[in-house]
């Protein structure tokens, strides 16, 4: 797999893939981080069951959707993973932010997320090309946002997730997932009929890089939070999304952009893992 690894990286090489707005010189991402899992990992059927049994999708579910016709076993199939980091313009522009989103990471948001949508397409057609089944679950028709009787919104597929199956970090005290280029970043991921070796998952538990998680004082993006979602008991998803849905959307619109984004991620920067898995640096 590491053709596919260097086609992802070349692909986002290319600032005309990469820009953080049309026409731009600058990029929205740094060099993306890729990992790996089998379809048949148990914790796919672990996150269905946990989730929302009648809703999730594990990866052979995704790809039939996709496919209606194919037969095929979850050792056939493996999911792709990536993660986009924010590069440090944007997060250096962001750290000086307090209460509304900076103008950069608004734009690695809304363009940036165009790039992240471009990239699973391209990565769905370089498989396709070759005659393998591929799909990215989040860009299928039926794909669809849920409520989880567990964890309130959710999805039919959750990429944050599908990164921490195939390796790429664990989750903090924010619901972000804390990966090694720490946890401002975008991710995504897809679906293929092809075994591919899976990542090896550095770590047991789904919080370990978490500071907060690993008994020390760090509440630095409960802090950062203007809304209060973040408390020791977790990330309140209703709070944020009122927050972005009333304030900072309605910012981006009047002060930005001229339309409306779901920017914030206030507390994804100005904290120590913003570009790292800070667990590497207690380790040190
Ligand atoms: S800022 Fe601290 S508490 Fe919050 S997710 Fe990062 S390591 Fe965990
Ligand atoms: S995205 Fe914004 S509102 Fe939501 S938890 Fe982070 S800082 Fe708070």
């Amino acid at each position: 797999m590491l053709t596919i690894i260097r086609e992802i990286k070349s692909w986002m090489a290319d600032i005309r893939n990469n820009a953080i707005e049309p026409g731009s010189d600058q990029p929205a991402f740094d060099e993306p981080l890729v990992g790996f899992a089998s379809g048949a990992d148990p914790l796919f059927e672990f996150l269905k069951e946990d989730i929302g049994p009648e809703f999730y999708w594990t990866p052979v579910e995704a790809l039939q959707n996709a496919f209606p016709s194919i037969e095929v076993e979850p050792e056939e199939v493996s999911v792709i993973a990536w993660v986009l980091p924010q590069t440090e313009n944007t997060r250096t522009a962001h750290r000086a932010a307090t209460e509304m989103p900076s103008i950069e990471w608004s734009m690695a948001r809304h363009y940036g997320e165009t790039v992240n949508e471009n990239l699973r397409r391209f990565v769905v057609d370089w498989f396709l090309s070759s005659l393998t089944e591929a799909c990215a679950p989040v860009l299928l028709p039926d794909w669809s946002r849920a409520v989880s009787e567990k964890y309130g919104y959710a999805s039919r597929w959750s990429e944050r997730h599908a990164a921490y199956v195939c390796g790429l970090g664990t989750f903090g005290l924010s619901d972000g997932l804390i990966t090694p280029a720490g946890k401002a970043v975008r991710v995504g991921s897809v679906v293929v009929r092809r075994e591919c070796e899976p990542t090896p998952r550095e770590y047991a538990k789904h919080n370990e890089w978490c500071l907060f998680h690993a008994g020390l004082k760090c509440r630095a993006c409960m802090k950062r939070c203007p809304a209060g979602a973040i408390t020791e008991e977790g990330h309140d998803k209703v709070k944020c999304k009122n927050y972005i849905r009333n304030f900072t959307a309605v910012y981006v619109e009047k002060e930005q952009l001229g339309f409306r984004v779901n920017s914030c991620g206030l507390c994804q920067t100005k904290v120590p893992c913003e570009f790292r898995n800070p667990m590497s640096l207690l380790e040190k």
